[in-house]
């Protein structure tokens, strides 16, 4: 099998495994028996993180590559009739009207469909919205997860890009699978491969995982906006496909002080080191700069390969899109903690 086609197939695997932040445990445990066989060591943590190691020949220095197994997800608020609901997340609502879902009921998974006014009797943006689940209202309780389950699509014959609501971030768990088999049986340093938690409210299992470790190189695998996704092409990045390196432009949250500030965490050696990579490789590569992350407090990520979407379709959920046909193009972004990359 052609490779593409083989990490193709990953991510339209991984990408129908519910995830929602705080449960990500479906992903984990894929993504422990995916990563098994090419690893010396392998363990979820107790807060769910996946931590697998490969051991390095000298094993003086270790670099961590990371990629989040959550998704961007809802939550029951209420339940009477209908199921009434809140965002957790980056999620703009005037997208949801229509969306099929899944509710994560502790007994069992409740598919449902998000409902709004008719344009019969209501017009406007500002509608309310809520979840149809039929007749199962009893198997959902306030505070369950819920993840939009909009099946993937592949949008060309020849299966090279895909779109599915939660490209972001399996497409980073692919890159670890992937990475994982094609490194070399000993690498001179130990590699980690981390798949972490509660990424899209804070980047919580990244810096739970990454103090512990204390690992001596970072890098974050992510998905981002690529040129052709955004019609505002300003606020994309400049790459349809290759490797990128994010550059994070604060601003100050609460208080109302501004300070847009463009910091760059990425170490200049390693960005160095990728670059020059690419170059070798003939891979497009680029430094951009972005407005915010959800890692972005502690380490950084970002961007990436992903190309997504055509004009209409929107780069954030329902549905994002990405090119597989060239996998070694996928996701890669160094990040190291400032102080410890150099
Ligand atoms: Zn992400």
């Amino acid at each position: 099998m052609k490779e593409s086609a083989m990490i193709g197939d990953l991510i339209y695997e991984l990408v129908q495994i519910p995830g929602p932040t705080g449960h990500e445990s479906r992903v984990a445990n894929r993504l422990k028996e995916l990563l098994e066989e090419h690893v010396d060591e392998i363990r979820i943590d107790k807060m769910g993180n996946l931590i697998a190691r490969k051991k390095g020949t000298e094993g003086k220095h270790s670099l961590a590559v990371v990629a989040h197994l959550d998704q961007v997800t809802m939550a029951v608020l209420k339940v009477d009739e209908f199921v009434w609901f809140d965002k957790l997340g980056w999620i703009d609502f005037r997208t949801l009207p229509g969306i099929p879902v899944l509710i994560l009921g502790e007994e069992r998974d409740v598919p449902g469909v998000v409902c709004s006014t008719s344009a019969h009797f209501e017009a406007g943006s500002d509608k309310p919205l809520w979840i149809d689940v039929g007749e199962r209202q009893k198997y959902v309780s306030p505070g369950d997860p819920i993840v939009f389950a909009t099946p993937p699509q592949w949008l060309d014959d020849k299966k090279t890009l895909l779109a599915s609501p939660s490209i972001d971030d399996r497409a980073g768990c692919s890159v670890l699978v992937e990475l994982a088999r094609r490194l070399p049986e000993k690498p001179r340093h130990d590699v980690y491969f981390i798949g972490t938690v509660q990424e899209e409210i804070g980047g919580y299992g990244m810096r739970h995982v990454l103090r512990k470790l204390q690992p001596d190189w970072v890098i974050a695998t992510d998905t981002g906006f690529a040129e052709d996704a955004v019609p505002d092409a300003k606020k994309a990045f400049p790459l349809r496909e290759g490797l990128g390196v994010i550059r994070l432009s604060f601003t100050q949250p609460g208080g109302g002080v501004l300070y847009p500030a463009t910091v760059n965490f990425a170490s200049p050696r390693l960005q160095k080191l990728l670059g020059d990579a690419a170059k070798r490789l003939g891979i497009p590569f680029g430094v951009f700069t972005a407005t915010n992350s959800s890692c972005v407090f502690f380490l950084l990520s970002h961007i990436i390969s992903s190309q997504a979407a055509r004009r209409r379709r929107p780069p954030r959920p329902p549905t994002s899109t990405i090119r597989t046909h060239r996998p070694r193009y996928t996701a890669h972004v160094p990040a190291s903690r400032p102080g410890l990359a150099d």
